[in-house]
């Protein structure tokens, strides 16, 4: 067990004044991994007033200066791939050789990433009689979730610090220990002191103080609805710039056309990526009322070969939720559902059989728009079948939500495909499964957010515009 005692602000490890810690439980074990201090407000404002104090040097450094050190900060997260996937699988679930893949390795190449855009970015345009210039917003609060804690630390973090912005981070309380380790690459990496602080607390404190406080010129947040609502009224009550990355109830609409098997296990698969604790997950599938039976024949084999485990064994394909909470509130979900007149295709809430660990069987449910399970994040293995009678009520289906994150359409005629999901209500669409694209904006219509994430697109999130005129000759 790892027990870190401090905060880091103003290029220092700075002693947490509090003796309160936070408890990081293994996700498979139960045991406890690691403790993390509990933030005051007082040490989070220490922190938004030491980045305010190293902005005006840091935005004035050369774009190249700024981008070296993230190349640095990515060959150093690189050299500890192992130490961090470790963490990461303990934290959350994934799966070890999974997370090594997508917990650390997205989040290395994203840091180089981010390096390139702002070299290779158009920083002044002519406009007419104007030079447009781009300048970094200032001292930007990051506040993240714990299901891909390091790649939304850095899809935040990393854009912010190139473009020439300070940063105060507040991590997950569930999964900070990959931030504690990201802290020590940045250290070593020389930044100067005050352009990146960290520090750990609850939501409510630290948090708040990082949404409301006046020195502050940009909260980014991700996570849940809920709580992005609130760090949005916070945040405007000084016209704080406000980027939210919220939750999601993606639709994946299966057209008579499509190809079902390869549809089925797609949908499947989009669904439970680190146990359906993926803010766009694939969680509703909508499939033709003819094909149904089909369709549930398909998922349960699918579903088969889905074996749960503990993250650390090489056989594990799905690994259990995050925390004892999380399991709790998607067994409840299940047993909601199932209240409600839901059939169980695959899984149920019954307890898996392991000792240990925070595990909820992979779960598909036959249910109608309008259920509590077609309707509500779950956040964990679940996914729901839906029926529709035609296109227009497919379409309808998938746009009854508050959300608009991800979705996919699958489909034999691909540019019919296209036609669908151009009427869907959402940020991402992957047309026949098409992969993620790192490159690509990331965001959410509706409820689900405001602002991008990802390559140029995230980048410019953290730049304002000004306009210098000139006299015309
Ligand atoms: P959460 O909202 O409980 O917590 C997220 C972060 O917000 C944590 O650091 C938490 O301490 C902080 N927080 C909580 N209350 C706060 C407050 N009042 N003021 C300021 N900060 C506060 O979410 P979670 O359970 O950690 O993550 C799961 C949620 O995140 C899901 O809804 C998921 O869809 C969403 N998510 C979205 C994306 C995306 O890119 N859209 C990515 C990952 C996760």
């Amino acid at each position: 067990m790892t027990t870190y005692t401090s905060h880091y602000i103003n290029g220092q490890w700075v002693k947490a004044t509090s003796a309160e810690q936070f408890l990081v439980h293994d996700s498979s074990t139960e045991a406890v991994m690691a403790a993390v201090p509990v933030g005051t407000a007082q040490e989070a404002e220490r922190a938004v007033l030491a980045a305010r104090a190293a902005f005006d040097n840091w935005a004035a450094l050369p774009v190249e200066t700024r981008a070296a050190y993230l190349d640095k900060v990515s060959a150093g997260l690189k050299a500890r791939t192992d130490e961090i996937a470790t963490a990461i699988a303990g934290e959350v679930g994934m799966p070890l050789k999974l997370a090594k893949l997508v917990q650390v390795g997205a989040p290395v190449w994203h840091w180089a990433n981010f390096a390139k855009v702002a070299r290779e970015f158009a920083w002044e345009e002519k406009v007419g009689n104007s030079l447009v210039v781009r300048e970094p917003i200032g001292v930007v609060s990051c506040i993240t979730p714990w299901n891909f804690p390091l790649n939304q630390i850095t899809l935040k973090v990393a854009p912010a610090l190139v473009a020439g912005c300070t940063v105060v981070l507040k991590p997950s309380e569930i999964a900070p220990v990959n931030a504690m380790i990201l802290a020590e690459v940045i250290h070593e990496a020389g930044l100067p002191p005050g352009v990146f602080n960290l520090v750990n607390g609850s939501g409510p404190v630290v948090g708040e103080v990082l949404a409301s406080h006046p020195e502050v010129d940009m909260v980014s947040f991700t996570g849940s609805t809920r709580a992005g609502k609130r760090v949005g009224e916070l945040a405007s009550q000084s016209v704080k710039r406000v980027a939210l990355e919220l939750g999601g109830k993606s639709a994946s609409v299966v057209l008579p056309d499509a190809d079902l098997e390869a549809a089925v296990k797609g949908t499947i698969s989009a669904c439970m990526l680190n146990s359906g604790q993926t803010c766009s997950a694939h969680t509703r599938m909508l499939v033709p009322a003819a094909r149904l039976d089909e369709v549930k024949t398909l998922a349960k084999a699918a579903i088969a070969k889905l074996t749960l485990g503990p993250s650390l064994l090489e056989t594990t394909r799905l690994g259990p939720l995050a925390s004892a909470v999380q399991r709790d509130r998607v067994l409840g979900f299940i047993a909601q559902g199932i209240a409600e007149g839901a059939e169980v295709i695959a899984g149920g809430a019954s307890k898996p059989a392991f000792d240990t660990g925070y595990f909820v069987q992979p779960t598909v449910l036959h249910v109608k728009p309008g259920d509590t399970l077609a309707r509500e994040e779950i956040f964990g293995p679940v996914l729901v079948v839906l029926t529709y009678q035609d296109e227009d009520e497919a379409v309808r289906i998938a746009n009854d939500t508050i959300y608009g994150l991800g979705g996919g359409v699958w489909g034999g005629d691909e540019a019919h495909a296209v036609a669908v999901a151009r009427r869907i209500r959402t940020g991402q669409i992957d047309i026949n499964g098409g992969p993620f694209n790192s490159h690509a904006p990331f965001g959410g219509y509706k409820q689900s957010g405001n602002g991008r994430e990802n390559g140029v697109f995230g980048f410019e999130e953290f730049l304002e515009f000004k306009s210098l005129q000139f006299k015309p000759a």
